[in-house]
């Protein structure tokens, strides 16, 4: 009998990826989204348009004892969509709305096992002050002070999965992603993360150009190129630990050297202007001791040869939109 597993957040990106993996692998696959993935079919047996905040669309799609279900849906972007502030009410609202939904259905349904992508940004931000030394060890998480709401619900709806588990016995899997970037991202239109706008600029500018960088470019990240990402939620999902456990990259980087290695990559001479921007905190890295002890595995994926995968995508894209541009 082939496994079955509905993907919530399948026309998103890390939700597509999913799909493509699961289908890999021989699954039957249903996806569901608010709508279609932007840069390729699905390969989603069954894809549902709908709304998971309304609960009628949760029953709708988990008409089935799923084998496994991907909770990827949720109201996020970057910095420039959950740092300012702007989008606060909603990304509360929906996202635990989605949630609240999605396990009470499961619970209703017998699903078998259902997995949670939660985040970094969940992490207190006392602890991520000093770029060059941030704490994002699992068991750092309290006391709470997550930077921004989007941080705060997922921190939330972690307690909501772990309380599924402890009350109903539920089967939980949470996984605190950080920076997942790669091709078939949003690149454009404001939800756009660090590396997929830096690529973008990048292929904007000019030769002997000038790119804009927010905050002074000190500030510290890591990033996980996304099909490790998928590889990491695979072998959770197959293991009998139930997290939080971090997935990501501990191969921490300032923002303006990544920038740097974009502009090599891309060939071009182009400089690096600092202005002010939403940041978020001065330092970030993923912490890989508890997902090597208990998956016996962490990402090793390496950032220039994520960025070389993922430069040509977003320059593929700027070109095309500019010669739409041009023939208007
Ligand atoms: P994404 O925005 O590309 O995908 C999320 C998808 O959820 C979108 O396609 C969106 O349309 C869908 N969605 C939103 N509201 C919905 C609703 N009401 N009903 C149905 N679908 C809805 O984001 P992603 O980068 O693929 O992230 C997937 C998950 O991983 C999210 O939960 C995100 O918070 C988490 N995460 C991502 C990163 C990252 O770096 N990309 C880091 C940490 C956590």
């Amino acid at each position: 009998m082939k496994k079955t597993a509905l993907v919530a957040g399948a026309g998103g990106f890390i939700g597509g990826h999913l799909v493509k993996r699961l289908k890999k692998e021989g699954y039957w696959v249903r996806g569901v989204d608010l709508k279609h993935h932007e840069f390729s079919p699905t390969k989603a047996d069954d894809f549902v348009i709908g709304d998971l905040r309304d609960a009628a669309t949760c029953n709708k799609v988990m008409d089935r004892a799923f084998d496994e279900v991907y909770q990827l849906a949720a109201d996020m972007g970057g910095a420039g969509f959950i740092f300012t502030g702007e989008n606060d009410a909603a990304v509360l609202h929906n996202s635990a709305t989605i949630n609240l939904n999605m396990l009470e259905v499961a619970k209703n349904m017998n699903i078998k096992k259902i997995f949670y992508s939660s985040s970094a940004c969940m992490y207190p931000k006392y602890n991520q002050e000093d770029p060059d030394n941030p704490k994002c060890s699992e068991d750092s998480a309290y006391p709470a002070d997550p930077e921004s709401e989007y941080g705060w619900e997922k921190l939330f709806s972690e307690h909501l999965y772990m309380s599924y588990n402890k009350n109903h016995g539920t089967s939980v899997r949470v996984a605190r992603f950080h920076n997942i970037f790669g091709v078939e991202g949003t690149w454009i239109g404001g939800r756009e993360k660090a590396p997929a706008a830096l690529c973008r600029k990048v292929a904007e500018a000019k030769d002997g150009g000038t790119i804009e960088v927010w905050g002074d470019g000190k500030q510290t990240r890591s990033f996980l190129y996304v099909t490790e990402c998928v590889e990491g939620v695979r072998r959770l999902m197959e293991s009998d630990f139930m997290g939080p456990v971090n997935i990501g990259s501990d191969e921490m980087i300032a923002v303006n050297d990544l920038a740097k290695m974009i502009i090599k990559i891309s060939g071009k001479n182009v400089r690096i202007k600092n202005i002010e921007g939403p940041t978020g905190i001065r330092g970030r890295n993923s912490d890989n001791r508890l997902i090597r002890e208990k998956l016996g595995w962490a990402p090793s994926y390496s950032l220039k040869t994520g960025l070389e995968k993922t430069y040509p995508w977003v320059e593929a894209r700027v070109k095309t939109s500019r010669l739409a541009i041009q023939t208007r």
